[in-house]
């Protein structure tokens, strides 16, 4: 942490913020230049100390972090990648994860043939919604308990494993009977007590990037799920909200070598929230691969047109049987495989 007096602060402005930074256990290496004096804060632990406690003295310009936020999220804490292994699939290893279905469960025959056309195309994983986070109270909310049965159902006749959401800390240990991995959307990225009841589980559980969160808040918020002891943590770009209205949400592909650079953890990309219409999915998922990304949450629906939720977004079966086609030749070509 480095902090930068202003430029009449006097000696003893300097001597004030020196006295802080030892009252706090670090030690100090100062700079004098000829018109400004920066005081260097040194020491392990920097990261957990508000920059206000300096902010606030007389004297004191700016304090600027040099230490990430996160840690446990970081490579410094775990150089090695993070394979999160759920059942007998691997994320983050050299194949790429297909998870697929709708986005809410709505009944029995709907869930059923999305998992049978996942599990004969190649995906691992069947998704769906059962407790949904919409924008309008109005809305379809999810089948709920119901809904879980239906998924249970599902990989009962196909041995996919199954995601679906969470969207409350005390319905935690009732949705954690049936997945295999937690998801937390979007919305609820910075919910705190939600991430630490999902740590808590013990289960995989799949972070949504929020729609407006920075790479810091999104691995500082992944810290909160690894802090409970539970190194099994995914995350998940789906687009983020910009001035671009083309698509529903931008989808910040940039992110992946980034996320890959600074953090151990396997990234999964989203490409049907981020299109909002299944005609961009294809070739959003097909560049998701090739910029690195360890799997695809994709929605697709028998009838997207009847759909209660993301119809528009999601892939009819026969567009998702193509998409698949060059899914598998695109990881070929990028050392992969599916
Ligand atoms: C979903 O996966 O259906 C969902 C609600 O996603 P998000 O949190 O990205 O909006
Ligand atoms: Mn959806």
């Amino acid at each position: 942490m480095i902090i930068e007096m202003q430029k009449g602060a006097t000696e003893k402005d300097i001597r004030q913020v020196v006295k802080r930074v030892k009252e706090n256990g670090f030690d100090i290496q100062m700079n004098q230049g000829k018109e400004k004096t920066i005081v260097a804060v040194l020491g392990s632990g920097t990261e957990s100390i508000e920059t206000q406690i300096f902010e606030v003295l007389p004297g004191v310009e700016k304090v600027i972090r040099i230490m990430k936020p996160y840690k446990l999220a970081s490579r410094d804490f775990e150089k090695e990648n993070t394979i999160v292994e759920v059942g007998n699939v691997k994320i983050g290893g050299n194949a790429v994860v297909i998870m697929a279905g709708p986005c809410s469960v709505e009944s029995k025959e709907q869930i059923i043939s999305c998992a049978k056309i996942g599990k004969s195309l190649g995906a691992k994983i069947l998704r769906g919604g059962a407790f949904k986070p919409r924008t309008s109270p109005f809305a379809f909310q999810g089948l709920k308990e119901e809904g879980l049965k239906l998924l249970a159902k599902a990989k009962e006749e196909t041995g996919l494993l199954i995601i679906t959401e969470i969207v409350a800390p005390e319905d935690v240990p009732l949705v954690a009977e049936y997945s295999d991995i937690l998801q937390i959307g979007t919305r609820n990225m910075q919910n705190y007590r939600l991430l630490e009841a999902a740590g808590k589980s013990g289960k995989p559980v799949l972070l949504k990037r929020g729609f407006s969160a920075t790479l810091e808040e999104w691995l500082t918020a992944a810290d909160y799920l690894l802090r409970e002891n539970n190194p099994n943590v995914i995350l998940c770009e789906r687009g983020i909200r910009t001035f671009s209205n083309s698509t529903r949400f931008t989808l910040d592909l940039g992110i992946v070598p980034v996320v890959k650079k600074y953090t151990h953890l396997p990234i999964i990309v989203d490409p049907s929230h981020a299109a909002g219409h299944w005609e961009y999915v294809p070739s959003l998922s097909k560049a998701a691969i090739a910029a690195g990304a360890d799997g695809i949450l994709i929605e697709i629906h028998p009838q997207p047109k009847k759909a209660l939720s993301d119809g528009p977004q999601s892939l009819t079966f026969s567009d998702f049987s193509r998409l698949m086609a060059e899914l598998k030749l695109l990881a070929k070509a990028v050392g992969r495989e599916i």
